[in-house]
């Protein structure tokens, strides 16, 4: 009896003090989520501040967190395959936070300027109610959580509907991507109350751009306009600068 209540004391006790190890590996891990080792890692793929931004699709303002590789990769494969949505706390708040420092010089740090003064509300990228059912949870709404817990934004989780069940986007060129995505979109039942706003749009991957596209053509046909877009990762390889040529 008294070796019952004992062990069931300690317990409860490990149960308080035990946190689930890191979202990369088997390490003890802080508070965020990740392990020293980890966080240093992810820390390690976070973009400078004048790289962080780019111009995407029309001019709009892109905010990255850093680019598709490395810890990064792995961060969101395990939020999105592993089911490890505690990951996406991390995450946001790093998006939230670089959404709030000051914007880089020239041309874009005035179009992100602009884009801020406009207060955008965010609308989370849907996944297609099958895929979310199967998932369990759509992870660019989990990561705009928290990027609009930091950020203050207002959120509008059901903003746009993905209306068409398309295809894996990896498997197809740029043009069959774009192709496949007409018409992927719509604006959800909740925002035909609402006068047309700007949006924020939030996003874990940002590839060839066109989910972004095609989520853009969506919100226009009801009014509504895209100030900027946010990312946790962006493609190396698509709109990165091409590297400067070395004489020599
Ligand atoms: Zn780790």
């Amino acid at each position: 009896m008294a070796r019952s209540w004992v062990s069931r004391s300690i317990e409860a006790l490990s149960e308080l003090v035990w946190r689930p190890p890191c979202g990369l590996c088997d390490r003890p891990a802080t508070t965020q989520g990740f392990c020293t080792n980890c966080d240093r890692k992810l820390q390690g793929t976070l973009l400078p501040r004048d790289r962080a931004w780019s111009l995407a699709i029309a001019d709009r303002p892109l905010l990255a967190y850093g680019l598709y590789d490395g810890a990064l990769k792995r961060a969101i494969a395990a939020l999105k395959y592993g089911g490890q949505t505690r990951l996406a706390r991390p995450l946001g708040h790093t998006l939230g936070r670089l959404w709030l420092e000051p914007e880089p010089a020239g041309a874009i740090g005035a179009a992100v300027q602009r884009a801020k003064r406009l207060d955008p509300v965010v609308i989370p990228i849907p996944l297609h109610e099958n895929r979310q059912r199967q998932r369990g949870f759509n992870q660019a709404e989990l990561l705009a959580e928290s990027f609009c817990d930091v950020t203050g934004l207002r959120l509008l989780r059901s903003g746009l509907r993905r209306v068409r069940d398309t295809e894996a986007q990896f498997a197809l060129n740029r043009g069959d991507r774009a192709a496949n995505l007409r018409d992927a979109f719509a604006i959800g039942p909740a925002l035909l109350r609402e006068p047309p706003q700007r949006v924020l749009l939030l996003d874990d991957i940002y590839t060839s751009g066109a989910t972004v596209q095609a989520a853009i053509a969506g919100l226009r046909a009801a009014g509504w306009s895209v100030a900027a877009v946010a990312v946790v990762a962006r493609s190396a390889r698509e709109i990165a600068p091409a590297p400067k040529r070395r004489d020599s």
